[in-house]
């Protein structure tokens, strides 16, 4: 089935901004009818992914709970280093708490490096949960997630969704601390942090989530027994993309949408068109959950 969204100005100038070009409104003939075959491959409403019922995850309110490390990750952790650290689950946490203890978090060596944690930002009660992979270094001066150069294009992302952050959505990342350099978070750094990302997936409820970027990708679908381990981390993102699982995250069922991160986009625009197609689909499926 084709996706085909009702845009108003302001979103077709957002998708002009993405390098985007809606190809049903300026197409050769904007009047004649959008044959089925014109609309991006991406938007066929791909098959459901068989979910793996993941074991049940009860612990009384606030207990900090021992959890075993995250499969997702590349290589053995080094000795000497966070890998000592059990991982902590923060069932029964609310957001103030966890809030709080993501600001002190010292699970991992990236407590050394950070001005400040940034937990995430928007709605409290947001159909769109958006996970992207860790803060920046505008994230770490401000404390909030996205507002760098790829969150502007993440903006317009939105903005050509008609939504924005803050109305209906709200954005977190897997690692809740700016790795230095920017460089990728190391496995270690992910199990340690993944905790808080499920937690607030648990108490956000979100009706869907957008994984932009590997990480967020190998950490949703993993977290959510989409797809083993091993599979993650050998296929890359394009392969990834294009589908909508389901992931049993936060005790719910929920859609997912792998895409590109905005800042791989912002050094690929030619891949800003697979990438709305990417939102279509997001929003179909949005729309089946009702
Ligand atoms: N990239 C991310 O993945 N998250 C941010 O918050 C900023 C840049």
């Amino acid at each position: 089935m084709s996706v085909v969204p009702p845009l108003s100005e302001l979103q077709i100038a957002m998708l002009a901004e993405m390098g985007v070009s809606p190809w049903w409104t300026f197409g050769p003939d904007p009047a004649a009818p959008v044959p089925e075959t014109v609309a991006p491959a991406v938007a066929v409403v791909p098959k459901p992914v068989a979910v793996p019922t993941p074991p049940p995850v009860r612990t009384p309110a606030l207990e900090r709970r021992v959890v075993q490390p995250l499969p997702v990750a590349e290589a053995p952790p080094p000795v000497g280093t966070a890998a000592a650290r059990p991982v902590v689950a923060w069932a029964g946490a609310d957001l103030d708490t966890l809030g709080q203890a993501v600001a002190q978090c010292t699970a991992c060596d990236l407590a050394q490096f950070r001005r400040q944690a940034v937990v995430g930002m928007g709605d409290l009660q947001p159909d769109w949960l958006v996970v992207g992979e860790a803060p920046g270094e505008e994230e770490d001066r401000q404390g909030l997630p996205f507002v760098g150069r790829a969150g502007q294009l993440l903006d317009k992302m939105l903005l050509a969704m008609g939504l924005d952050r803050g109305r209906g959505v709200y954005i977190a990342n897997v690692i809740k601390c700016r790795p230095p350099h920017n460089r990728n978070p190391d496995p270690v750094e992910v199990a340690q942090c993944t905790p808080y990302l499920l937690r607030q997936i648990e108490l956000l409820q979100p009706k869907i989530v957008l994984a932009m970027g590997r990480f967020a990708a190998q950490t949703v679908l993993g977290q959510g027994g989409c797809l083993p381990p091993e599979t993650l981390m050998h296929m890359p993102l394009g392969k990834l993309r294009g589908r909508v699982y389901q992931a049993r995250l936060g005790q719910k069922t929920l859609p997912v949408v792998v895409t590109y991160h905005p800042a791989y986009l912002l050094r690929s625009p030619a891949e800003k068109a697979k990438a709305w197609a990417d939102l279509c689909l997001a929003m179909d499926a949005r729309d089946r959950v009702g």
